[in-house]
């Protein structure tokens, strides 16, 4: 190969129109960037729920929030409310943001807290939390530049809920704009090299053929290129997550949206509500090992809170990750890539995760192994620790209902999750990776949520006189308390800046 310059894009879900996107931002006039997607095969279009990140891949295309979240019928998420998942009535929120500074040494914030708390001097960590306080009073405001520096408010972290369909319509517009040619079409055949067994090109059922140099495989659940052509293998993480089926159905809407998702656990999987302008979503998760789907479907729709419009429409997956997710001259974005269940709203971001590891390591004029080694290492860490993060959720519950929850309390999870939870119950100590998605309050809340209580605290902390800490601890909170007394209904804040038409 010369100089790699044509692109061919398989799919147009949400992961094949953010390819496109990007690329087409990205790579400038020497590339020839072209994407099929087959109206016949359609999408999965259920991600609705989004992690932070996702603001980041928005600036880089330069899209106005606004006109985005009005175009996409959206809402914002301060985090995820989970109901039931540590037992049965007990509820608390995973709220995103990081860590409250050190004023009073180096130890992060819920050192201090865990200490107050044994004393009784502290409420529950939610109370330190302004995306979880925020969250349970409806409130909601971009961050805001016009308030003192080191306020929260400057600093406010949050995503975004929205209609994944028009999200792809929205970047599929925008794409086109910038040159990237589309076609409709079902591909039949997929052609290889004799030798190398590199893809060449894809053939449309109408004859139409695309030739191309790099192919980025955006088939969705099937693989067309990675798994039908190119046989890589799976890595199947049943055993760790063991929900395999999902009904998703959309519901009128039946107040205001509120600010964050909600999962609540059911008896063999757990059920999300994620709120819209024009609608609410909703579905129920599930292990098809406990529940049968009538069974499922009977629980989903007794636990609707709003007329459903329309029928549930059922999905199946398998928990995992593609043995390489970059094979010869094919990279797999989006669900043909792996899928980890949508516990914590992580499918988009693992999207924009491949872009951009894709973008860094494009190939200039060959494919060097080394180039996707490295692909391959940098999205198996992130699909495995973002594994490891949901795992958790599933593990520490105190549940013994049901054999589905019998069955994740006593499984055995993997070897790094278990060092994580054991040195977290010890002392409250944590170790974030660099690299790893989720920040240290997120893992920390989760824990603390799902009832990993730590038997103690760092030493330093009893360096600090216990006044001083209580203090500290009250101020935080009352801080807060104000911060959100400050910002507008989430509601209202919609209604001014982004409602939909
Ligand atoms: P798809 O949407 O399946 O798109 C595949 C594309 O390939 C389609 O355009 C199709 O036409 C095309 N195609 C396939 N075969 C051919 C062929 N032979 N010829 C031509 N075209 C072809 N993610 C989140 O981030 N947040 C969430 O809240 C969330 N919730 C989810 C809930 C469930 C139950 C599920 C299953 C997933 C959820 N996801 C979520 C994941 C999210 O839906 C996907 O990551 C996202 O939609 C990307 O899908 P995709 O583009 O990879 O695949």
């Amino acid at each position: 190969m010369e100089r790699l310059q044509r692109i061919v894009i398989v799919g147009g879900g949400t992961a094949g129109w953010m390819t496109a996107a990007a690329l087409s931002r990205v790579l400038g006039p020497g590339y020839d960037v072209a994407l099929v997607e087959s109206e016949q095969i359609g999408t999965v279009g259920v991600g609705e729920a989004t992690v932070p990140h996702i603001k980041a891949f928005n600036q880089l295309l330069r899209i106005d929030e606004a006109d985005f979240v009005r175009s996409t019928q959206g809402s914002f998420k301060l985090g995820i409310e989970f109901v039931d998942w540590l037992d049965l009535g007990e509820r608390y929120i995973h709220g995103f943001g990081s860590e409250i500074g050190h004023p009073l040494g180096l130890l992060p914030f819920h050192q201090y807290w865990l200490k107050a708390r044994r004393a009784g001097r502290a409420g529950p960590l939610g109370d330190y939390t302004l995306n979880t306080l925020a969250a349970q009073r409806g409130r909601f405001m971009v961050s805001a530049t016009d308030v003192p520096v080191g306020s929260p408010l400057r600093n406010i972290a949050y995503a975004y809920h929205f209609d994944a369909g028009l999200y792809a319509r929205y970047l599929r517009g925008y794409a086109e704009q910038r040159g990237v040619r589309r076609h409709e079409g079902l591909i039949d055949h997929v052609a290889q090299h004799s030798e190398s067994g590199f893809v060449t090109s894809v053939r449309l059922q109408d004859g139409t053929v695309l030739e191309g140099d790099l192919f980025v495989d955006c088939s969705g659940f099937r693989g067309l290129l990675i798994e039908q052509t190119l046989q890589t293998g799976y890595h199947d993480f049943t055993h760790w997550l063991p929900c395999d089926r999902a009904l998703a159905v959309p519901t009128a809407n039946v107040g205001p949206p509120a600010p964050f998702t909600r999962s609540t656990a059911r008896a063999a999987g757990w059920q999300w509500r994620i709120p819209l302008q024009h609608r609410t979503g909703n579905g129920y998760v599930y292990s098809s090992a406990h529940v049968s789907d009538d069974e499922a479907a009977a629980t989903l729709l007794a636990n609707l809170e709003g007329e459903a419009l329309g029928d549930p429409r059922p999905l199946r997956f398998t928990t995992g990750r593609r043995k390489q997710c970059w094979n010869r001259n094919v990279v797999a974005i989006g669900l043909s890539s792996g899928f980890l269940e949508p516990l914590e709203s992580t499918s988009i971001h693992l999207i924009q995760s491949g872009i951009s590891k894709l973008l860094e390591l494009l190939p200039r004029d060959g494919f060097n192994p080394v180039l996707a080694e490295r692909y391959n290492a940098q999205l198996a860490f992130e699909f495995d620790r973002i594994r490891d993060f949901i795992v958790l959720h599933y593990k520490a519950t105190r549940r013994d209902d049901t054999s589905f929850w019998r069955q994740c309390r006593t499984m055995e999870v993997p070897a790094e999750l278990q060092g994580v939870i054991d040195l977290f119950r010890d002392s409250g100590r944590f170790f974030r990776n660099a690299s790893e998605m989720f920040d240290t309050i997120s893992w920390v809340q989760v824990m603390i949520g799902q009832g990993i209580v730590p038997r103690g605290w760092h030493p330093l902390v009893d360096n600090v006189p216990d006044e001083e800490v209580h203090r500290f601890i009250d101020s935080i909170g009352r801080t807060l308390s104000a911060c959100v007394d400050a910002m507008p209904p989430h509601q209202a804040f919609i209604d001014r800046h982004c409602k939909a038409t």
